[in-house]
């Protein structure tokens, strides 16, 4: 059993890796040029690798973070991406227990702060793939999502790619298929995929190519939280905890499902968007 989702319809993970990086509409004699002078830059510099999304070194022994000019390694491994490595470890700490409420849940038999979000909800134990410096390992999972990375980004509203806020002065951003229909901008929609900042939403059709076909950006003026997507358990006439086949439909908060749910993406509902072409970011 994995808690790994694959994100909802409405969206298609990366699928590949294209390495790619620089703005559209470079000529190729131009990125040919770009990419031997990041090459020869990439020759220069140490050996310590650092993704874009994880967080800083904390400083290895005797170096120095000084260098000035230095550039930003080039991302090509979205951070919400599961690597390997990263293992399902709910299962064997889940139990039953009360809720405050009187009623019955489940939960983790060493339970702690970090296993519940504001509304109470019980989040799969997915490890992370990380060095002695805190920065993700580990080869790609693609179209597996890590719950930790989605929650994060998705809660503080990061770049599912980079981690960096993805709210603009004229919303936050969003990345949408339009394969089950046209969009009505009245209407509200739902999803469980973290928010873009600019300059990945535009780099995202070379990296899928579902939305290569069928993406829209989305520009929101509100995304509240809506709910979880996750696995149902059962408690079994035998005193077992047996999970339940997972439809992948959303659940809303305050829903008495979410009992026995072990939520594995969070959930937002974008209100009062603009729909604008990737090609106009
Ligand atoms: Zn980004």
């Amino acid at each position: 059993m994995s808690v790994y989702k694959p994100p909802s319809a409405d969206l298609e993970a990366p699928d590949h890796d294209t390495g790619r990086d620089h703005p559209r509409g470079l000529r190729p004699r131009l990125r040919f040029a770009l990419r031997r002078r990041a090459a020869a830059r990439q020759l220069r510099r140490p050996a310590t690798r650092r993704e874009v999304g994880t967080p800083a070194p904390t400083g290895p022994p005797g170096r120095s973070s000084s260098g000035g000019s230095t550039p930003r390694p080039r991302a090509t491994i979205p951070y919400i991406t599961a690597r390997e490595g990263e293992v399902d470890e709910s299962f064997l700490a889940l139990r039953a227990s009360f809720s405050s409420a009187g009623g019955s849940r489940i939960s983790y038999a060493d339970e702690g702060w970090r296993d519940r979000d504001a509304q109470g909800v019980l989040w799969a134990r997915v490890s992370q793939s990380l060095d002695e410096h805190g920065v993700l390992v580990g080869a790609p999972r693609w179209k597996m999502i890590n719950p930790a990375r989605q929650r994060e980004t998705m809660s503080q509203l990061l770049c599912q790619f980079c981690r960096e806020p993805a709210r603009t002065d004229e919303g936050i951003l969003f990345l949408h298929s339009t394969k089950a229909g046209a969009l009505d901008s009245s209407t509200s929609l739902r999803t469980t995929q973290p928010p873009f900042c600019r300059k990945h939403a535009r780099m995202a059709p070379d990296r899928c190519s579902h939305l290569a076909k069928h993406g829209v950006a989305l520009l929101a003026q509100s995304a509240p939280l809506y709910g979880v997507v996750g696995t149902p358990y059962r408690y079994t006439a035998d005193r077992t905890i047996q999970a339940m086949a997972c439809d992948g439909d959303p659940v809303p908060y305050g829903h008495g499902d979410l009992d026995w749910m072990v939520a594995s993406q969070l959930v937002r509902t974008l209100r009062a968007f603009k729909v604008v072409n990737l090609e106009d970011l």
